[in-house]
């Protein structure tokens, strides 16, 4: 893969950056790139406004096909879009589950009658969406999940719990996993259902995080109802979830790498401000942090650009171990560049303090080896199916 832009590929770059200068103002740009992860309640309003701007101006659903109302996007073009975000100090998103995993998955499995209920809203901003997956006994382990849903008439009625789900308190609809033929054991037997958030039946208990936000939730469904049109065929639901994972370990991740980018920039900016920089041990970790950046953006443009579909490549586990562990030692040598004063939060009042732009990543990072795929399920998936290793004996039948 060329990674110098082509002249479509900088005039694409232009229109961008037109788009950005123009509409990146007021509000939004107060907002100065915040929201991402870790900090997904800051601004939540403006950045809602934000998510009609850019659908107004046809910048979401960049990768859905035209057809369902996206641009339609190349690979390059996803990438120049994503510098051009983060260069422009660009808000975080807050429609990332609907655009990125669950918009996708409906395009490969859903009916035309789904397609055509669901995607709109998406490509608007006018409905969130949460994931459903993870339970109690169910995290690495996902075929063992337990929320069932049985039938009554046209609708399912769902009964069990759900428990990280990252932005349910925001959503109005979350794409859930359950078990929906009772007799059915790991795989089998589970249908993918599309739930509404605001009923009675639906429960949201926000889990306070290390960030001192709640990004997270449990979700109890006791009762809740939704339509019986599951996404895919009944008690088949496992492929579609699969599907779903494949979407959210591949290219939803690449406008999250581009970020850090700047984040890093932000860290290397200070470490000359105040000195540490003179410093070897630091000078040679900055270093080093530098030339992993740039390996992990080849890498990740290198897996992800054979991709159409919902197919992760083994190599996008790679990726994921990469970039996860990465980010986590950025966190670690951004407090370090800091020094003792990384310790220090801002503010008198303890329950009102804020953690500043490098103590919210160093501690949101550590999140980022779990989800999407633990660091050791991916070594698993590389062992197994990149380097050919015996598979892991598995629990169960
Ligand atoms: C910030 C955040 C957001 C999340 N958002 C969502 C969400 O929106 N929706 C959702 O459904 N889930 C979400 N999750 C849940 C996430 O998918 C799970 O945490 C993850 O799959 C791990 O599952 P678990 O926490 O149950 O840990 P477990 O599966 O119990 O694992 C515990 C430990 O054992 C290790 N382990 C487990 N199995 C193996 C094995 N076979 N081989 C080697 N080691 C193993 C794991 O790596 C881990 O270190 C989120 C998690 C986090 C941290």
């Amino acid at each position: 893969m060329d990674l110098r832009d082509r002249p479509q590929d900088s005039a694409f770059r232009a229109e961008v950056r037109q788009f950005l200068e123009e509409h990146l103002v007021g509000e939004f740009a107060e907002l100065g790139g915040r929201g991402g992860s870790g900090d997904e309640t800051f601004g939540f309003d403006v950045r809602l406004r934000w998510e009609k701007v850019l659908a107004a101006g046809g910048w979401t659903g960049l990768a859905w096909p035209t057809e369902y109302g996206g641009r339609g996007a190349s690979m390059t073009e996803q990438v120049i879009f994503h510098e051009e975000y983060v260069r422009a100090a660009a808000p975080g998103r807050v429609s990332v589950m609907g655009e990125g995993l669950l918009g996708p998955t409906l395009i490969h499995y859903g009916t035309e009658a789904q397609k055509a209920r669901f995607l709109p809203p998406i490509l608007a901003g006018t409905e969130l969406w949460c994931q459903g997956y993870s339970e109690p006994d169910a995290g690495s382990d996902l075929a063992n999940v337990k929320t069932r849903a049985v039938r009554d008439g046209d609708e399912w009625v769902i009964t069990g719990q759900k428990v990280w789900t990252s932005l349910a308190h925001q959503s109005d609809w979350c794409f859930v996993v359950c078990r929906t033929d009772p007799e059915s054991r790991r795989h089998k037997g589970l249908s993918y259902l599309l739930v509404p958030m605001h009923q009675p039946g639906v429960e949201v208990r926000p889990i306070m995080q290390l960030t001192k936000t709640s990004e997270f939730n449990e979700v109890f469904f006791d009762g809740a109802r939704t339509h019986r049109d599951n996404v895919g065929a009944e008690g088949e639901g496992w492929r579609v979830a699969l599907a779903t994972l494949a979407f959210e370990r591949g290219v939803a991740l690449l406008g999250h790498q581009l970020g850090f980018v700047r984040e890093f920039q932000r860290i290397e900016a200070l470490a000359q401000a105040n000195g540490r920089s003179r410093d070897p041990v630091i000078r040679q970790r900055l270093a080093q942090a530098h030339a992993e950046l740039t390996i992990m953006r080849s890498n990740t443009l290198r897996s992800l650009s054979g991709i159409d579909g919902p197919v992760a490549p083994p190599e996008a586990s790679i990726a994921k171990l990469y970039w996860g562990s990465w980010h986590r030692r950025l966190g670690e040598l951004a407090i370090d560049v800091i020094g003792p004063a990384a310790l220090v939060l801002e503010g008198d009042d303890p329950a009102a303090y804020e953690l500043d732009e490098f103590q919210r990543p160093f501690l949101f990072s550590r999140a980022e080896t779990i989800y999407g795929g633990s660091n050791q399920i991916q070594r698993n998936i590389i062992g197994e199916r990149v380097l050919g290793l015996p598979p892991e004996p598995k629990g169960g039948t």
